[in-house]
């Protein structure tokens, strides 16, 4: 008479008590790795440029993040046309770089240079793609000597972007709009 060995309970192996090692709904191991602060665009909120009307020459305190809404002057109500480069000029330039929050990214240029020409649509594009990130501004260095010779500017085009009023990056030469914006994003870091 063969004794059998039974192996029901084989099949019953361990699976009701292994889970008991799970660590369930406690949330003391979760990752704290992400516990710095993400960069939070909306904390940018509230930076202010400043510029001067172009129609009625009045200064506008204008808040960065409301420069997509198409500010209008808060004195004759035209817009500020923040949307393409800012012209500057030896009597607006020290204070519309001053009282900027955000970066400033000035062209240099003149009306005869034809390097200039050629790289004025990459600085209209980057107006654009950056309104209320970046104010970008031009500078007629025969019209505004002053500034010209300030910032000792040899060549033109020359491209200085300005934080916190400082100058943090230069390039001269007609460059491209990805050229430009590598400028830009080294105020940025600072
Ligand atoms: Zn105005």
């Amino acid at each position: 008479m063969p004794d059998y060995e039974h192996n029901a309970g084989s099949t019953n192996a361990s699976s009701d008590t292994s889970d008991g090692t799970r660590d369930s709904g406690s949330g003391s191991t979760s990752s704290s790795a992400k516990s710095e602060k993400a960069k939070d665009p909306e904390t940018d909120a509230h930076k202010h440029l400043t510029v001067r009307c172009q129609f009625c020459e009045t200064w506008n305190r204008v808040d960065a993040a409301r420069a997509q809404d198409r500010p209008k002057c808060g004195k004759c109500g035209r817009p500020m046309l923040l949307d393409r480069p800012v012209p500057l000029s030896d009597d607006t330039f020290r204070r519309t770089i001053d009282g900027s929050e955000i970066p400033v990214l000035v062209d240099f240029y003149a009306d005869w240079c034809g390097p200039c020409k050629q790289m004025a649509p990459a600085v209209d594009a980057v107006a654009a793609a950056h309104r209320g990130r970046a104010l970008v501004a031009k500078l007629d260095t025969d019209r505004a000597p002053r500034t010209a010779s300030e910032f000792q500017i040899r060549g033109i085009p020359t491209v200085i972007v300005f934080s916190g009023g400082r100058e943090v990056a230069r390039q001269s030469g007609a460059v491209p709009q990805p050229v430009l914006e590598a400028l830009l994003r080294r105020a940025s870091v600072g």
